[in-house]
């Protein structure tokens, strides 16, 4: 029962802990940073062991790992019978949505942190927001990735073939981190630029708006991304990670390992900036301004990865102390809040259809449209009137 309460209901924390908390920020910062390296470490180890064995197949890792013979022939002779029963398309979401180990320690460690350290004590670790961005998790991911791996091949092939001049030869002999660091430098700069853009302009902003309109931003916030907005915002990503020579599987595990633990982090419900460290990377406090309610912060830290750039083109708000409210400024948007638990998933449908609802209300109300349609109605009144005189000429002679 207290664990229910602590993880369904707002709690109130103690005086001297926030006190604490407050006048030593270096403790939050540190615990953080600390569990984040860990966890990337490990994630590391995963990653490499299986780039050596093959296409990041579980039973090479494990065999590479483990010294028994017997357990290494049972685990072969399941996975011979799970690749003939599961085509190649269900197994990579199965094992992307399962095999997943980053989740398993990232989830638990910062619902850790948020119980510790939380930017908002009134909102419970898991809320109403928080189960509403597991739905979209769970129905996203498996589209992300039915996505994810037949495009980064179809963009290798159409780059290598079109863009082919861009790639970098001499990375070939760089270190494998250089060749990383490179791509996913450059990818952030892609990524800040793709993100400005879904912001400015009004179309792909209703799609975007769909993420920007949580107001218990939580772990799961970033998958609530619509699957429009998903695609553009994934497409540049790529080509970085091809011009430096990174292998597929680097590329694709650093987009679906890594992605998830610093998206996961920045947009956790804490009080942390990162001390120094944020003018490098995007802390929770980075990001929670960029999800602020307060037109005051509007279009204001885009970086995911990095804020360099965002330090570097003046679109980083001056002030990182501030830990404002999220959500939009649009009463008509389906928020989770207006409706029971029971009825969520309904309410997912309803978020996705959200911006369709918009772009065709811009449409209908854009001067191309009323062109069109007063000439459909020009045409339609003259259809209209000729009907009537054909009936008129017809009507005697059936009198
Ligand atoms: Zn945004
Ligand atoms: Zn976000």
């Amino acid at each position: 029962m207290i664990i229910f309460d602590k993880l369904f209901k707002p709690r109130k924390l103690p005086t001297w802990w926030c006190h604490f908390t407050d006048s030593h920020p270096v403790i939050p910062n540190l615990v953080a940073v600390t569990g984040m390296i860990l966890i990337c470490y490990s994630l590391a180890i995963i990653i490499s062991t299986s780039a050596k064995h093959g296409n990041g197949q579980v039973v090479e890792t494990f065999g590479a790992v483990s010294k028994s013979k017997p357990l290494i022939e049972k685990a072969i002779t399941l996975r011979s019978a799970y690749h003939h029963f599961f085509p190649v398309e269900v197994r990579n979401v199965v094992s992307d949505l399962f095999g997943n180990l980053a989740l398993y320690l990232v989830v638990p460690f910062l619902l850790f942190l948020e119980f510790l350290f939380p930017s908002n004590p009134s909102q419970p670790l898991i809320g109403r927001g928080f189960l509403q961005d597991v739905i979209w998790y769970f129905i996203d991911l498996p589209l992300a990735l039915l996505f994810l791996f037949p495009v980064i091949g179809f963009l290798r092939n159409l780059f290598t073939q079109h863009l082919g001049f861009l790639i970098l030869d001499s990375s070939l002999a760089w270190p494998v981190y250089l060749q990383i660091l490179a791509a996913m430098m450059l990818a952030e700069f892609f990524t800040w630029f793709n993100h400005f853009v879904r912001h400015k302009v009004r179309t792909l902003w209703f799609f975007h708006a769909v993420h920007h309109s949580q107001k218990e931003i939580n772990i799961f916030t970033d998958d609530r991304a619509h699957i429009v907005d998903l695609i553009i915002g994934q497409l540049l990503a790529f080509i970085p990670f091809f011009i430096f020579h990174v292998s597929n599987i680097y590329a694709v595990s650093i987009i679906a390992l890594y992605k998830p633990l610093h998206n996961r982090f920045i947009h956790a419900n804490l009080k942390i900036n990162l001390g120094w460290l944020g003018w490098i990377f995007t802390s929770p406090q980075f990001h929670r301004v960029h999800h602020s309610s307060d037109p005051a912060h509007a279009d204001k830290n885009f970086g995911v990865y990095f804020s360099i750039y965002d330090h570097l083109f003046k679109t980083a708000f001056p002030s990182r102390d501030v830990y404002p409210e999220t959500g939009i400024d649009d009463s008509r948007f389906p928020t989770e809040d207006k409706v029971r638990i029971s009825q969520l998933p309904r309410n997912w449908l309803l978020q996705v259809v959200y911006p369709f609802v918009q772009v065709s209300e811009k449409l209908q109300g854009s001067r191309l449209f009323i062109k069109l349609r007063e000439r459909f109605r020009l045409r339609s009144d003259r259809n209209d009137s000729s009907q009537t005189n054909i009936a008129q000429h017809k009507e005697p002679l059936r009198l």
